[in-house]
């Protein structure tokens, strides 16, 4: 049983989903985006549709290779996220991502 306490995954977090609360861009969506970009298989070209510029999409790069390198610290914690919205939460492929980085 693991007795440390739980790891904060949520906003102001380094492992916050950064898809959410953009404009025009729905929870749903987000949930999407962030499953593509987590693993590094979303294309610029989407992130620019969205209405993301250059600076944000490397800084979105740069985030996401933070966050890859971080998942030995996520990995048999428990993650908990607070956005109250199990249906399009990103904690789950974030649990899921670090777990299977072995
Ligand atoms: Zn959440």
């Amino acid at each position: 049983m693991n007795a440390s306490p739980p790891i904060f995954v949520g906003r102001s977090s380094l492992w916050n989903n950064p898809f959410e609360g953009r404009p025009k861009i729905g929870a749903e969506r987000a949930r999407i985006l962030y499953g593509y970009w987590l693993p590094g298989t979303l294309h610029p070209y989407v992130l620019r549709c969205a209405g993301f510029g250059h600076d944000e999409i490397d800084g979105l790069e740069r985030m996401r290779k933070r966050v890859v390198a971080s998942f030995d610290q996520l990995r048999d914690q428990r993650l908990i996220c607070r956005c109250g919205n199990p249906r399009t939460c990103h904690r789950p492929i974030l649990a899921r991502a670090s777990e299977a980085a072995q």
